[in-house]
């Protein structure tokens, strides 16, 4: 049977760099883009070449967006910690609710938080959590990509039992899906001393898998560190061999200008700007090197940034820059929308341009809507003006899991679910957190 055929017709695309090229027809199949072009014979929706056709002449189409750190299955903790410093966002909130966690929390919240996120045009994630079968199964369900590091905390009494489960679980689901990949995932550095850092990033060596982890998040944790090693979040890092691999860092805000000449090739960074400002965490040396760091931009949890929109976190981290550094001039739209473009790179999926062969992982976007009309120029309006509702299609692996501004899974029952996780957390209350720092 020929296979399925999909035509982007007469669409405006805007590359991973920000360029437009007007009246391109993309064609699509096994997933894949397979052309694209000007309008030509073979591409004449009568030609009874494709199974779906979607008119885009009023639409412009862009690589999906990627989210470089998240804790998806915290969306249903969303609003829960308000107003609070990091120190008790962690010990006070969270740790006590997420101590009573239980599996299907984890898959419904993470099934949330895939549906927020393929609203904003977010095909692939980053995710760093624990109960790491239901987080897999979640993704499965929804058609999203995502490249899943299950937690490991160094501190845990069971840590070694933990680093062996963990290890099973990759080799059992190495293969499941084309849609998914898999990290190591330390908590950090500060959770993860020494000895057990170096057995975790061994581990990931002997498994042939990369690594994600917090690094130098706050300034207190650098300070932390060095009084109680001598030696940054980073140096520590360094010494356990993690900069062999691909390392996603989630932060590293506070990293120092010793600790650059440190990080490796593929190191990648994952920052979240939301959460800085919402927590008060400054902005830290990360924001004045950027332009040396290989980075894109992540969401963390919603339990501290409350939105999982990567663009969002793009325009935070432009608005940031521009205040922090009292200047107009910097964090420029085209360099903040390659940055945005770039997390692609961090992951396997061979995703992040509209080129043949590349993965179908794209964005249909109506800019004809109040907020976002005129278009003088289409890269502002998504970074500046630009809501969830401009998403018109989401397509993951050549399949829609958005369509006409609507998701294709069952929005109603998830948002049911939802509310009963909602109920049974509250009514179970916090228990004893099981780390501290
Ligand atoms: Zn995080």
């Amino acid at each position: 049977m020929a296979s399925k055929k999909i035509l982007l017709k007469n669409a405006s695309v805007i590359t991973e760099t920000g360029e437009i090229l007007k009246n391109r027809d993309i064609v699509i199949a096994d997933g894949k883009i397979v052309s694209v072009g000007a309008p030509s014979p073979d591409t004449d929706p009568a030609s009874g070449n494709f199974d779906r056709v979607v008119d885009c002449d009023s639409y412009y189409v862009t690589p999906g967006l990627t989210n470089l750190h998240c804790h998806c299955a915290m969306n249903i903790f969303k609003g829960i910690a308000e107003d609070v410093d990091a120190d008790a966002w962690f010990n006070e909130r969270i740790f006590p609710y997420e101590s009573k966690l239980e599996a299907e929390d984890v898959y419904v919240g993470t099934k949330l938080g895939i549906a927020e996120m393929l609203n904003c045009g977010v095909t692939a994630f980053v995710d760093h959590y624990f109960e790491e079968k239901a987080v897999l199964q979640a993704v499965l369900d929804t058609g999203i990509r995502a490249d899943l590091a299950p937690t490991v905390f160094g501190t845990a009494p069971n840590f070694e039992a933990r680093l062996d489960e963990v290890s099973d679980f990759f080799e059992k689901n190495r293969n499941v899906s084309g849609r998914v990949s898999f990290r190591m995932g330390p908590h950090a550095p500060y959770t993860c001393p020494p000895p057990t850092l170096k057995r975790i990033v061994d581990r990931a060596k002997d498994l042939k898998l990369n690594l994600h982890l917090h690094v130098s998040e706050t300034r207190e944790q650098v300070e932390q560190s060095l009084a109680a090693y001598g030696k940054t979040p980073f140096v520590m890092l360094a010494e356990s061999g993690a900069f062999d691999l691909n390392v996603v860092i989630a932060h590293g805000l506070w990293i120092t200008e010793d600790d650059l000449p440190l990080l490796g090739p593929d190191t990648w960074f994952g920052l979240c700007p939301k959460t800085y400002e919402k927590l008060a965490m400054g902005t830290g040396l990360v924001f004045k090197k950027h332009e040396q760091l290989n980075f894109s931009f992540g969401t963390d949890g919603a339990a501290s940034s409350n939105t999982l929109n990567t663009c969002e976190q793009a325009r935070y981290f432009a608005l940031l820059g521009k205040f922090t550094e009292n200047d107009p001039c910097t964090y420029l739209t085209n360099d903040v929308w390659r940055a945005l473009m770039h997390g692609h790179q961090a992951f396997s999926f061979h995703s992040g341009r509209i080129e043949p062969g590349y993965a179908a992982d794209l964005v249909i976007w109506d800019l004809k809507k109040p907020n976002t009309w005129p278009v003088y120029d289409p890269v502002t309006s998504i970074l500046y003006s630009s809501e969830p509702s401009n998403v018109l299609y989401t397509m993951v692996d050549g399949v829609f899991l958005k369509e006409n501004g609507k998701l294709v899974m069952d929005e109603a029952a998830l948002l049911d679910e939802g509310a009963a996780i909602q109920k049974k957390i509250l009514a179970r209350g916090q228990g004893q957190a099981k780390v501290f720092y």
